[in-house]
């Protein structure tokens, strides 16, 4: 099975500021550094560790495809990773970097830049299942109670254990993302989750396997802050003698 990546990672991150050290110069999430690296290093170096994974594309804003193509390049990858440019949305970067994946590719995962702390066991995990059903998403129980409203008023209480809060990677056969995209651009529709595409073809289901909540989404900015502590947690484990 082949396996390609896409991490769109050309968003603005108009919902944090740049508060903290690592935040000065940048709001833009997916290059804000911990440990000295971009969030974006960080991500793609989680998809090189994995032995499904085959290549990987990223997309990115014009003006950082150079300036990011000689950081990656610097890393030495194991596995290909390509560089495009996105678009005014995720789904239009994502649907760009998904015209470049290589022709005998199996499954494509899409994942967003700004969740690092994907683990191994999970993306093993989704990646086999999709390639068992053709589509399958991590995602973990809420622990709020999720309410319906309107404006202020709560219109409805949705029963928790039929919820999941939706995470990445999702991974779905080539052919059936690319009907779906297909789909959504023909009918003018944008979705937040590529899942959401894929679910309006009503040709498979899509499988849902446990993720983590470390999975965290770097949105804003305390979100850093529970980023370097993860970080630290990670580091002191692997310095512990086996
Ligand atoms: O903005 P949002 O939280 O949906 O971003 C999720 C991911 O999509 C981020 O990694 C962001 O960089 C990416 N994105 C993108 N192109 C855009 C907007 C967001 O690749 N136009």
């Amino acid at each position: 099975m082949k396996v390609a990546v896409i991490l769109p990672a050309a968003g603005l991150g108009t919902r944090m500021r740049p508060t903290t050290p690592e935040g000065a110069g940048t709001s833009r999430k997916q290059f804000m550094l911990l440990d000295g690296a971009p969030i974006l290093l960080h991500t793609i170096r989680q998809f090189v560790a994995c032995r499904y994974v085959n290549e990987i594309i990223v997309a990115l804003r014009k003006e950082d495809l150079q300036w990011v193509g000689e950081l990656i390049q610097r890393e030495q990858p194991s596995k290909p990773v390509h560089l495009v440019e996105g678009g005014d949305s995720r789904q239009q970067s994502v649907e760009n970097a998904l015209a470049v994946v290589s022709i005998d590719t199996d499954l494509v995962a899409v994942h967003d830049a700004v969740r690092p702390f994907i683990d191994q066991e999970t993306l093993k995990k989704v990646i086999h299942t999709a390639g068992e059903t053709g589509a399958a998403i991590v995602g973990i129980v809420p622990v709020d109670t999720v309410k319906q409203v309107h404006l202020t008023k709560v219109r409805g209480t949705l029963p928790r254990d039929r919820l999941i809060l939706t995470q990445t990677p999702q991974v779905f056969r080539l052919e059936l993302l690319q009907e779906a995209f297909a789909k959504a651009s023909g009918d003018e529709f944008t979705g937040t989750d590529e899942s959401g595409l894929v679910e309006r073809l009503e040709k498979v289901e899509v499988s849902v396997v446990l993720g983590s909540d470390r999975n965290i989404k770097i949105t804003r900015p305390s979100d850093m802050e529970l980023a370097r502590l993860f970080l630290s947690e990670e580091r002191a484990r692997e310095s512990e003698p086996a």
